[in-house]
C-alpha cells in the first residue's frame, strides 16, 4: 500500500487509494491495533469519530449542543452476520438513547442491528431502539445503504413507521428511484434525511459523483421535503447546495420542520453559518471502534480532508 500512496498524484487517484484502503479487510485489522500507525490513525480519526464508547461520545455531544445545534449520534458498525451480535449492539442504541441529553436523536444502519440476517430481527431490534427513544423523547432515524439493501431497509422502516411517529429515514439523492420513495415517504411520520448518497453504485440506478445531475436530483428533493412541510434534514457538506437550499427555503426560523445537517468535524462552518442565519442546526456525532471505513470514506470524498489528516498526524 505504501507504494500505492507514493504513485499518488492527483487528489481523484488519492480518493481511489483511500476507497481501496478502507475496504481492505488485512488493513484494517492491522493498522488500527500497529504500535506505529495505530495512533497516527487514531489522531486523524479523532476529528470525526467521538471515541469508542457510550461514555467517550456523551462529551462531544454536549459539545455540539453548547454550540447551539441539535445533537445526533450513531454507533458506528454495519452488515453484522450475528444474530447474537446484533442483539447485543442494539444493546448500546439502548442504552445511548437512554443517555443522551434531551436535543439529541439516534441513527443506525439497520444491517447493523439484524438486516443482514433477516428483516424481522432488523425489525424486532429495531422496534426496542424505537421504544427506547420513544420513551426519552429522542428521534431515531435510519441510515441509507447501499442499494441492494434501500427496499429492505424501506420496507422495515415503513413497519415501524405504522407503530412509531417518531422514526424517520435517510433518503439518497443519487439514486433515481430516489423522486417515488420520497412520494410514499412523505404519507409516515418520522424525519427524512436527504443525503446525496455515499455508495458505488452503477450509473444505471445512480447519477455520479461529480455529475451536475446529481446536485440538481439533490435540488429536486429538497424543493419537495421544504415544500411538503414534513419533518425533514438537508445532510450535505457542499456549500453551493446549502446555499440553494437556504434560498429555496424562504425564511428561516427556529420552529421550522427542516433542518441542516452536517457529520460530526466536516461542516461546523457551514452549520454556524446556517445556524446564524436562523435556521435548526444538527451535527451528528459517530462513534465506536468500526470507524476504519468509515474515517477512510470521508476523506476520499474531499481532497482539501487528505491535507488536514496530514496536518491531524503530525500534530
Ligand atoms: C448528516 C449526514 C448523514 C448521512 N447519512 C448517510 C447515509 O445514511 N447513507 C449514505 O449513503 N450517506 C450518508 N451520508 C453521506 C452522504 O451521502 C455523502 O456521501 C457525503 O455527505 C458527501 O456528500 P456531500 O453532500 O457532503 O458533498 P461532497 O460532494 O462531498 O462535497 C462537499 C464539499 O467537498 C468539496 N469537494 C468534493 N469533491 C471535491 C473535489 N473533487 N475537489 C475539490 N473539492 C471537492 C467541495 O468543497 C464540496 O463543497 C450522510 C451525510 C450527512 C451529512
Amino acid at each position: 500500500m505504501r507504494e500505492d500512496l507514493t504513485m499518488v498524484n492527483d487528489p481523484a487517484q488519492a480518493a481511489q487509494v483511500l476507497r481501496t484502503m478502507a475496504l481492505d479487510e488485512g488493513l484494517k485489522a492491522r493498522i488500527p491495533g500497529d504500535p506505529v500507525l495505530g495512533p497516527l490513525a487514531r489522531k486523524v480519526a479523532g476529528r470525526y469519530v467521538a471515541g469508542d464508547t457510550v461514555d467517550d461520545a456523551l462529551p462531544r455531544v454536549a459539545g455540539i449542543l453548547a454550540r447551539g445545534h441539535r445533537a445526533n449520534a450513531e454507533y458506528l458498525g454495519e452488515s453484522c452476520r450475528d444474530a447474537e451480535r446484533a442483539v447485543r449492539e442494539t444493546d448500546v442504541f439502548v442504552d445511548l438513547a437512554r443517555r443522551l441529553p434531551p436535543g439529541c436523536s439516534v441513527s443506525l444502519d439497520l444491517s447493523h442491528i439484524g438486516l443482514a440476517i433477516s428483516a424481522d430481527l432488523a425489525l424486532e431490534n429495531g422496534a426496542r431502539i424505537a421504544e427506547a427513544t420513544a420513551a426519552t423523547g429522542r428521534e431515531m432515524i435510519i441510515s441509507a445503504e447501499g442499494s441492494e439493501r434501500t427496499d429492505a431497509v424501506l420496507a422495515v422502516h415503513r413497519r415501524l413507521g405504522e407503530r412509531f411517529d417518531h422514526v424517520g429515514v435517510t433518503v439518497q439523492a443519487r439514486l433515481h428511484r430516489t423522486a417515488e420513495d420520497l412520494a410514499g415517504l412523505l404519507a409516515l411520520p418520522g424525519r427524512i434525511r436527504l443525503v446525496k448518497g455515499a455508495f458505488l453504485e452503477p450509473e444505471t440506478i445512480a447519477y455520479a459523483r461529480g455529475d451536475r445531475s446529481l446536485a440538481d436530483a439533490y435540488l429536486r428533493g429538497a424543493q419537495v421535503l421544504a415544500e411538503s412541510g414534513h419533518l425533514c434534514s438537508f445532510a450535505t457538506h457542499d456549500w453551493d447546495l446549502i446555499h440553494a437550499v437556504d434560498a429555496l427555503l424562504g425564511a428561516p426560523s427556529a420552529d421550522a420542520p427542516w433542518e441542516f445537517e452536517t457529520l460530526l468535524g466536516l461542516g461546523p462552518d457551514r452549520i454556524a453559518a446556517m445556524a446564524e442565519r436562523g435556521h435548526p442546526t444538527r451535527e451528528y456525532a459517530v462513534f465506536g471502534t468500526e470507524w476504519w471505513l468509515y474515517v477512510c470514506n470521508r476523506l476520499a470524498e474531499d481532497p482539501n480532508r487528505l491535507f488536514q489528516a496530514l496536518v491531524d498526524a503530525a500534530d
